[in-house]
């Protein structure tokens, strides 16, 4: 077991592998990330992995443009021998208010302002590209090309083999069961393997942030929440994008072996870590999904999973230095897998003391305590 690490990363999803990445990419020397299960063993591997630049605010459009460009060259980027499998089929967001589409036309204004080329849809465009979508209740959509989704699993291994052929260290089955803190600064983890000494730690626990926290005896101001999902049988290919809308409250996409990924916000879902499947999931999704889709009515469900959204006040995540050592990268929401690429480089600078390269500065702690919280229309 290794006994002294200079940065110690505690989580091994998608945020932890990232970090991993851009820290030694960036010269970060003796870095160890520790994961108490297996790589994607959180959110990460139970997430819909879709990938989107569509967004109303300047911010989450430059924090995905950047990973989004990112994701584009990942394979190469990170000398993957295999492929992150990034299908760019587009997102259609549907629009069913007035206010909805006053916002949209605000939306594509920024949007198309920062060089994402997304545009608004009649309703007969939308019906070009998903024939049997039921155009009833809709005003327009929005459509954008270069979004779409990735394999998570495919793109963990992509980035761990990359931080560890750059020098970093994974411990996969180690459990961080304290954090010793000594005047305000960190100075070492506790695991079921072992202790570490360490000056600088990085929580990136997903859901499990304010446990983490705990363990050095600080308070976060991030819940989580259960989130559902489902897959179905596999089809010959009819969806070529990502169909998804905030007042309908769903997603759906076809992916490329052919079975649908589909999920939604459910009411009263336990703040307790609980990940169990709820059982009345099932019957809201087939009952949304079928009003605008009718055809997937057809469609066999084979399994139903849920992970954790970890959830800050304004629905952005935290990047931040919290105590003297203890950097903190979480409260996603719905989006951090899509945003990863954003996060890992952004970690990377403020630990490094290096120029932002995204305006990370607006996602400190800080803006709790000021009232200055952030707004995003199109958030999950
Ligand atoms: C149903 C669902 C659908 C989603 N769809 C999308 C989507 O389409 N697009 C998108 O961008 N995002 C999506 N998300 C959100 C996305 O999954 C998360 O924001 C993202 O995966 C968070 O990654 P992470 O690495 O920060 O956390 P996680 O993936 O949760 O990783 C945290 C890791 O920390 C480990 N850990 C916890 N405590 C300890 C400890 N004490 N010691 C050691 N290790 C520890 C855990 O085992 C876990 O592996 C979805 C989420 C869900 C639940």
């Amino acid at each position: 077991m290794i006994k002294t690490a200079d940065i110690v990363i505690i989580g091994g999803g998608i945020s932890g592998v990232a970090i991993g990445y851009h820290l030694v990419k960036h010269g970060a020397k003796n870095v160890v990330l520790l994961e108490r299960d297996y790589l994607a063993a959180g959110a990460t591997g139970r997430c819909g992995a879709g990938i989107r630049q569509q967004w109303g605010s300047a911010l989450n459009c430059k924090m995905a443009q950047f990973s989004c460009d990112f994701y584009e060259n990942a394979n190469e980027e990170l000398g993957y021998p295999g492929s992150i499998e990034f299908y760019q089929g587009g997102y259609m967001l549907l629009v069913t208010t007035q206010k909805e589409l006053d916002q949209t036309i605000k939306n594509i204004t920024l949007q198309n302002s920062l060089g994402i080329n997304s545009k608004l849809l009649s309703i007969d465009d939308a019906k070009s590209i998903v024939p049997f979508l039921n155009t009833d209740m809709l005003l327009a959509a929005t459509f954008h090309q270069k979004d779409g989704h990735l394999n998570p699993f495919n793109t963990v291994q992509a980035f761990a083999d990359a931080f560890v052929r750059l020098g970093g260290v994974i411990l996969t089955n180690t459990n961080v069961t304290s954090i010793a803190v000594e005047n305000e600064r960190i100075c070492g983890v506790d695991t079921n393997q072992g202790h570490i000494s360490t000056e600088t730690m990085v929580s990136a626990g997903g859901g499990y942030t304010q446990e983490i926290a705990a363990l050095a005896g600080l308070e976060l101001p991030l819940y989580s929440e259960r989130h559902n999902i489902l897959v179905t049988e596999a089809i010959e290919p009819i969806l070529s994008t990502m169909v998804m809308s905030m007042s309908l409250n769903f997603y759906c996409q076809q992916v490329p072996h052919g079975s649908f990924l589909m999920g939604r916000s459910c009411e009263n879902q336990p703040l307790d870590l609980r990940i169990t499947a709820d059982s009345h999931f099932p019957e809201a999704m087939a009952k949304t999904i079928t009003k605008i889709m009718p055809p997937l009515a057809n469609l066999r469900v084979l399994r139903q999973w849920a992970g954790l959204y970890n959830i800050s006040p304004d629905k952005h995540p935290i990047y931040d230095r919290v105590i003297d050592g203890y950097y903190v990268a979480a409260g996603f929401s719905g989006h951090g897998f899509m945003m990863a690429p954003a996060t890992g480089q952004c970690i990377a600078e403020i630990i490094l003391g290096l120029e932002p390269t995204l305006p990370w500065k607006q996602l400190g702690l800080g803006r709790f305590n000021n009232n200055e919280l952030l707004e995003e229309p199109l958030v999950v």
